[in-house]
């Protein structure tokens, strides 16, 4: 899309941190990062989220993202990565690339907030509710 950052990104007429590229796949540095070694990997077909981006495109980015995880603890020599992505405004979803973000952290670093909350009980009745009316919808 020609209005998009990443794809201008994928293109090289933004410049970026690169760390992994394939054919299907371009993972770079986020400028803006939670943790050192935040890494963002997408697609190279422009989709906009997980309702929007075909399963080999998704695929694809979960097979790099292993690549790439290993590469940042082998690097960076940290404890452990969150593996987060958001789809939509809703959950504050800012490009509106398909992207997943790798948030490595090491144990003597601050807690990474996304990772923490607290455990509150559902009303199982709702719970059980929710969970046919889901399971239903699954084509
Ligand atoms: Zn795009």
């Amino acid at each position: 899309m020609d209005d998009c950052i990443f794809c201008k990104i994928i293109k090289g007429e933004i410049p970026s941190f690169k760390v992994y590229e394939d054919e299907k796949v371009f993972a770079f540095e986020d400028i803006n990062p939670i943790s050192p070694g935040h890494t963002l990997v997408i697609p190279k077909n422009h989709a906009e989220n997980i309702w929007d981006i075909s399963e080999e495109d998704l695929l694809a980015v979960q097979r790099a993202s292993k690549k790439i995880a290993q590469g940042i603890k082998e690097a960076l020599g940290v404890d452990g990565i969150a593996c987060m992505q958001l789809n939509g405004r809703a959950v504050n979803q800012e490009v509106m690339h398909y992207h997943l973000h790798l948030v490595p952290r090491r144990a003597d670093q601050p807690a990474l907030p996304i990772t923490r909350w607290s455990l509150k009980p559902g009303n199982m009745d709702e719970i059980k509710e929710r969970a046919e009316k889901i399971s239903a919808a699954i084509k």
